[in-house]
């Protein structure tokens, strides 16, 4: 089979031909139906070198992947060949407390699995390829009624991780509230839908690019703001002077940060889902009083139902452009460039 893979770190993916996958007792092959190309991979392949993480390449990229059940390991019940299924992306031990709950983005196992953090397309073989080995059954969520892998895929990442931040500051969230979003890419702007859809709140949008506020409006946004001089008194001025109760970062530079802390308000909550990198002074004086500053990493196996449910009956329609297999490194480029729009989604040329 083709598959994307990242052969070191600091350089493109190549598309190479290796061996079908076969699974073992307990796992499942998934035909790919899509996988979203995200940006966190292109901090993979720019900036991330040996020592960073306990993993490195050689591994097939594509963390937000979903497709149909190709063939089931010895012992897998519940699941049946041809079934469309979304991967739940963060692979841990299965066992821990964290685990247990479905929370496998926060193992506390790191010595029972290979790429503590990591998963398909992270450390271990994604899901830019035909074929994609999921390490056990439970990984796998049955795509409701309605749902199209090509749609899905960029939900198991792209809405799961920005439902999870929302998710957690919903009592911050009641009518009268202000939630603000800052950078509107593949993650953002399905915040924007999210918040729509499972709030009350006000919700401002701020991003660089004209054609990325207009993805916001277009999701649901009551104002966009560009991040020019002007941003903080806008802002501010939106929430009658009070600030942002719940403030989302998914950009994570040291100007966005200090964005989001400038326009929050007390009580509120901070939340990092960015991974530029940037610092933040924190201090007695650095934030309004009870201000929250979190960062969080993608979301728990329950709520990525829940994200499923909320696509299928229509509260969450990403904005999807496809792209063969061939082309994938071509959609990093275009990424890279600030062209892209909403999230690309591979999809390998006999998929569907
Ligand atoms: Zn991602
Ligand atoms: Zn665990």
């Amino acid at each position: 089979m083709r598959a994307l893979r990242l052969l070191e770190w600091k350089s493109d993916p190549v598309l190479v031909e290796i061996d079908d996958p076969v699974p073992g007792p307990g796992q499942v092959v998934v035909r790919i139906g899509g996988a979203g190309a995200c940006h966190s991979d292109l901090h993979l392949m720019r900036e991330f070198e040996a020592g960073l993480l306990p993993w490195g390449p050689p591994f097939t990229l594509g963390h937000e992947n979903a497709g149909w059940v190709h063939a089931l390991g010895s012992g897998v019940t519940g699941l049946d060949v041809g079934q469309p299924v979304a991967v739940y992306g963060p692979w841990g031990c299965g066992t821990c407390a964290h685990c247990l709950l479905g929370m496998e983005n926060y193992c506390e196992c790191p010595d029972l699995v290979s790429v503590p953090g990591g998963g398909g397309g992270l450390g271990l073989d994604g899901g830019m390829a035909d074929l994609m080995l999921v390490p056990a059954a439970r990984q796998l969520v049955p795509l409701p009624d309605g749902l199209e892998p090509v749609t899905a895929a960029p939900l198991t990442d792209a809405g799961l991780t920005p439902y999870h931040a929302v998710r957690r500051s919903w009592p911050k969230l009641p009518p009268g509230s202000t939630a603000v979003v800052i950078g509107v890419g593949g993650l953002g702007h399905l915040a924007v839908q999210i918040l729509r859809a499972t709030t009350a709140a006000q919700v401002l949008a701020v991003d660089t690019r004209a054609e990325a506020r207009e993805l916001a409006l277009a999701a649901g946004a009551d104002l966009v703001v560009a991040p020019d001089d002007d941003a903080v008194a806008t802002l501010r001025a939106a929430t009658g002077g009070r600030g942002a109760d719940v403030v989302l970062d998914f950009v994570g530079a040291e100007a966005t940060i200090a964005l989001g802390a400038a326009v929050s308000r007390f009580l509120g909550d901070v939340t990092l889902v960015g991974i530029a990198g940037g610092t933040f002074p924190f201090n007695f004086f650095s934030l309004p009083y009870e201000v929250s500053l979190q960062s969080t990493y993608w979301g728990s196996r329950p709520e990525l139902v829940e994200v499923l449910d909320l696509a299928a009956r229509g509260h969450l329609r990403p904005t999807v452009t496809t792209v063969p297999l061939e082309e994938a490194v071509e959609a990093y480029h275009r990424m890279e460039a600030g062209s892209a729009l909403g999230r690309q989604v591979v999809v390998p040329a006999d998929a569907g």
